[in-house]
């Protein structure tokens, strides 16, 4: 993690955030019904993308390029109307990550974050980024294969998931410091799909 990531003053308005340096950038971003079902999402394209699925149909996103993805950034990108922001991508740095769904949570309280994540399983993904990820309300996991198709394809290997604590699916686990973190969640892959 960039080491003046961490210079954030926490308060109730956005105006006492300090801006949070990040390595993290993003190419380009649309709002849109298609990614996460019943929400409208403001979905941003991260790049740095570290997974290079061998079908990657946005292999410009391996690059680092764009514009870094700040707290400032966010602020200016989320719009009224929107009910979710989607991280497309992220994987490169989960810490920098965690802080600006931390953001969200506080500033944007009525705004679900979903991640799109490259990643094999929430498993994975898990032990790789740590507990936070039960934080979020949708993630995508899955690497691109072209031969299983994409989410809203029945054959595909990727899967989406509403997070929730209620949801008698465990997803993932893991033991930090002696405590047991679980991610569980519903399986909505089908809601994509026609
Ligand atoms: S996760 Fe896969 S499909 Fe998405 S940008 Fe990265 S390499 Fe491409």
């Amino acid at each position: 993690m960039n080491s003046i990531s961490l210079q954030r003053s926490f308060g109730r308005s956005k105006e006492k955030y300090r801006r949070i340096e990040t390595n993290m950038k993003y190419w380009n971003y649309q709002i849109t019904f298609a990614e996460i079902p019943d929400e409208i999402t403001l979905c941003i394209n991260i790049t740095n993308c570290p997974i290079h699925c061998v079908d990657c149909h946005s292999k410009h996103l391996w690059k680092d390029i764009g514009e870094e993805l700040t707290t400032q950034t966010l602020t200016r990108l989320i719009k009224p109307g929107i009910s979710c922001v989607c991280f497309m991508g992220g994987d490169n740095d989960y810490d920098e990550l965690r802080e600006l769904v931390e953001f969200i949570r506080k500033e944007y309280t009525d705004l679900k974050v979903a991640l799109y994540s490259g990643r094999d399983s929430v498993q994975q993904l898990l032990e790789l980024s740590g507990p936070w990820l039960n934080s979020l309300d949708y993630i995508k996991v899955g690497p691109y294969k072209k031969e299983y198709g994409g989410l809203d394809h029945h054959t595909t290997n990727q899967r989406l998931y509403e997070i929730s604590k209620f949801s008698s699916l465990s997803l993932a686990s893991i033991v930090v410091k002696g405590v047991r973190y679980r991610v569980t969640g519903n399986d909505i892959t089908y809601k994509l799909q026609k």
